[in-house]
């Protein structure tokens, strides 16, 4: 029997590209690299305006504390470094450079050279580090920062290929395409944690991924498929954690703390080819998709790649978006400018028609029907939440639980009321920390 987890919700998937082979999109004449695509510290520039840049060369490093570097995806010319705004409205800054086209490769780059069970978990953690490569997933977080903090405290470790948002495939896609590179990549992080045995956590809508990693796998005790249930949100790490071990975290405490840890399917490819290739964090797979491209695809990107290039190469625009989306359009982020730019959190851009995104659109009073309670993975009461919410009372709101949203939107989706029941308790869960900042 499949695992599964209390509550979510069936979505409409919209996978048009789930058929799709991942395929390799040239880098443009100008990429827009940001100094922050990760959890910590934005990064130091380690290069200036008129500087040559080489392909995987460090351009950017976080002083102390946590963060990754980032590196070129081409070779070329440094021409700005430039101050942008963030949707949510941080400040992030770009290295922008101009591709000579000529993709020369930096002499940094080199393939590690050591057999893995001859490494010890420091190398691999530098390794990583020097990699830049943070959760891919979305949450962006240093994966050799989860490493270490997970040392010594987990004896379970999931990969998290279950990829349950509408739209994205990207996953599913590498799955098929490069099952070897991700299950060697879990076996360095196994080496780093020395665990035996992994979780590869697929849903029971890709059978054929399912299949696909059997066969690598081919009967080894390092492994076991863990066949999921096709439900959002089971791409959660605490619905996965659940759902395979029946471990439970308590609010504000992390997946460590109950012996377990999760990484993304393609943060292991990405780890695979930084010892395999030496090759850091500067492309990944990214779903193209939603019902104004003419063309929806599977990519292989170039970070720093801004939205509008990757329209371009799927045909253009069938219909002018009314929104474009980083990420799935559950948890996913909309953004304000088409040519922001591609970066190592970046899933899927989707470009989503007025009638597509109208369901958001006119809420109306709550009628009581208690449907984003049966919704809600965490077992909170979105209703009452946003209802708090709305009377700006952070009191009450956080005594219904409102810190322990994920934020997975599954209360919303089945609200018939339209109600935005998550931005009412992103609202609410921004007023309990600032109340309790000036106690
Ligand atoms: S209250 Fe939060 S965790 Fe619960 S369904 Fe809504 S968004 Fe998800
Ligand atoms: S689903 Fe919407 S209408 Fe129903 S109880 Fe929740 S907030 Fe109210």
């Amino acid at each position: 029997m499949a695992y599964t987890f209390r509550g979510g919700t069936h979505v409409r998937e919209y996978k048009y590209t789930s058929k799709c082979p991942i395929e390799k999109m040239a880098a443009p004449d100008t990429v827009y690299i940001p100094l922050s695509q990760h959890i910590g510290a934005m990064c130091t520039p380690l290069v200036k305006v008129g500087d040559s840049v080489l392909r995987g060369q460090k351009i950017g490093d976080v002083e102390g504390g946590l963060g990754c570097p980032v590196h070129s995806s081409v070779s070329g010319k440094v021409t700005e470094i430039r101050e942008v705004p963030t949707p949510t409205g941080q400040k992030n800054k770009y290295v922008v450079i101009e591709n000579d086209h000529l993709d020369t490769v930096s002499p940094d780059v080199r393939p590690f050279g050591k057999a893995i069970q001859d490494t010890t978990t420091e190398e691999i953690i530098e390794v990583i580090r020097r990699a830049g490569i943070s959760g891919m997933g979305g949450a962006t977080f240093p994966t050799y920062a989860k490493i270490s903090s997970a040392i010594d405290k987990v004896d379970c470790m999931i990969i998290n290929c279950a990829e349950c948002e509408p739209f994205i495939t990207a996953n599913h896609r590498l799955l098929l395409e490069q099952p070897e590179a991700v299950v060697n990549g879990a076996k360095i992080l196994m080496k780093a944690l020395k665990l035996r045995l992994a979780h590869l956590a697929v849903e029971d809508n890709k059978f054929d991924a399912i299949l696909a990693l059997d066969d690598v796998v081919d009967g080894s005790p390092l492994f076991k498929v863990s066949v999921m249930k096709t439900k959002y949100p089971q791409g959660d790490e605490r619905q996965l954690i659940y759902a395979i071990t029946g471990r439970e975290i308590p609010q504000g405490k992390l997946p460590a703390d109950v012996g377990c840890v999760v990484f993304n399917a393609e943060t292991c490819a990405a780890v695979y080819k930084a010892f395999s290739l030496g090759m850091p964090l500067i492309e990944r797979i990214v779903t193209a998709s939603g019902d104004c491209l003419d063309t929806p695809k599977n990519l292989l990107v170039p970070i720093g790649t801004p939205y509008s290039a990757i329209a371009d190469f799927c045909g253009g625009y069938i219909e002018e978006p009314e929104k474009i989306i980083n990420g799935g359009p559950m948890m996913g982020m909309a953004q304000w400018d088409v040519d922001a730019p591609v970066t190592k959190g970046t899933s899927a851009v989707l470009f989503l028609s007025k009638k597509m995104n109208s369901r958001y659109e006119q809420p109306e009073s709550c009628i009581r029907c208690g449907r984003c309670v049966r919704a809600c993975p965490m077992h909170l009461m979105p209703n009452y939440i946003a209802a708090y919410a709305r009377k700006h009372d952070p009191e009450n709101a956080e005594s219904y639980g409102a810190l322990s949203c994920v934020e997975c939107g599954s209360c919303a989706y089945n609200c018939p009321a339209h109600i935005p029941i998550v931005q009412y308790i992103k609202v609410a869960k921004s007023e309990i920390r600032d109340a309790k900042a000036k106690k």
